[in-house]
């Protein structure tokens, strides 16, 4: 057995602290872009929802699932994701900086790298950050909860940007006056404004807009084989539908065998 030989200097590793995660407890790591509504105004981003961006986002995330098998499923919006890890995984033996720092790093270089991709003629004009936290749950329900309280935070976003913009660019108010005109509405007054005064019904807006996107594994028969692969989804978590035909995914089995990614479904391409 070959045996490092000790520098007088190595004591100063006894510095670190052990950060390990609490065992069997689910992880959820949630990256948020640095400052993005200057990024976006910088970049031109179509107000208020920037398609390429989000469809940008989604892919860096996809690079992230590819990479990690142990994430079960992760959701999107605006200038966040976030990332869930299997309940018992023992990646980087659940080393707190470890797993943030590399799947922050892994998210923020394919953000950089797929840049083109998506937006062919508009040039990065700057390196972007993303900041990181990691959140432990200990049982299912908070972690949908959790899960909900995103989606929810992007319908209420999503309903005060549209009418707000709306407002501007279709009703020529300036970003004063639209804000006056919306303080104190409630969703149905929101609503209300476009119908009546856009002739815009909000249920028709795409729903990567309203709800942002969801990317979890799914299982198909490819070849008389069962393979892994990665979709996008745009579905309402807050419905139990979608927990009762979605659970299985919080209790998939860690296999390493007949794992296979077709990439990225069309529409994160
Ligand atoms: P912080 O550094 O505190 O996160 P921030 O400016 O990034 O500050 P957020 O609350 O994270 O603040 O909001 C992100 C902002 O980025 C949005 O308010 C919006 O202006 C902009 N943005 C992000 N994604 C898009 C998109 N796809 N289309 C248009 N604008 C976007
Ligand atoms: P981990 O993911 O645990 O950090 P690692 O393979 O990155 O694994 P490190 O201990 O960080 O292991 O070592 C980095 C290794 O990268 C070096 O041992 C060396 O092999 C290689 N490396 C880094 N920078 C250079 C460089 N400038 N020239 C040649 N090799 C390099
Ligand atoms: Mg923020
Ligand atoms: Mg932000
Ligand atoms: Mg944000
Ligand atoms: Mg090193
Ligand atoms: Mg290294």
């Amino acid at each position: 057995v070959l045996k490092m030989a000790k520098s007088s200097f190595e004591y100063v590793k006894k510095f670190e602290h052990d950060d390990s995660l609490l065992p069997n407890t689910w992880i959820v790591i949630r990256l948020d872009g640095k400052c993005f509504h200057k990024f976006a105004d910088d970049h031109n981003f179509t107000k208020p929802n920037d398609l390429r961006a989000l469809k940008l986002m989604n892919y860096a995330a996809y690079t992230v699932l590819k990479e990690y098998s142990d994430i079960l499923l992760s959701f999107g919006q605006s200038d966040e994701y976030s990332f869930v890890l299997r309940k018992d995984s023992c990646l980087y033996k659940r080393r707190s900086a470890k797993l943030l720092t590399t799947i922050n790093s892994k998210f923020s270089s394919s953000y950089v790298f797929y840049w083109n991709k998506f937006f062919e003629h508009l040039p990065l004009k700057y390196p972007p950050c993303f900041d990181g936290r990691i959140v432990l749950y200990p049982c299912d329900e908070n972690l949908i909860d959790y899960m909900k309280w995103r989606q929810a935070d992007v319908h209420i976003n999503n309903l005060y940007n549209t009418t707000f913009w709306t407002l501007i660019l279709k009703g020529q108010l300036t970003p004063v006056q639209a804000e006056k005109r919306l303080s104190g509405t409630v969703s149905a007054d929101k609503n209300e404004i476009l119908f009546q005064e856009f002739n815009m019904n909000y249920n028709n807006e795409p729903e990567i807009f309203k709800r942002g996107t969801i990317l979890l594994r799914k299982s198909i028969l490819h070849n008389k084989v069962n393979k892994s692969i990665i979709v996008d989804v745009h579905d309402d978590m807050l419905k139990d539908k979608f927990w009762k035909e979605n659970i299985y995914i919080l209790s998939v089995k860690k296999s390493k065998q007949n794992l296979m990614y077709i990439g990225p479904t069309t529409e994160i391409i």
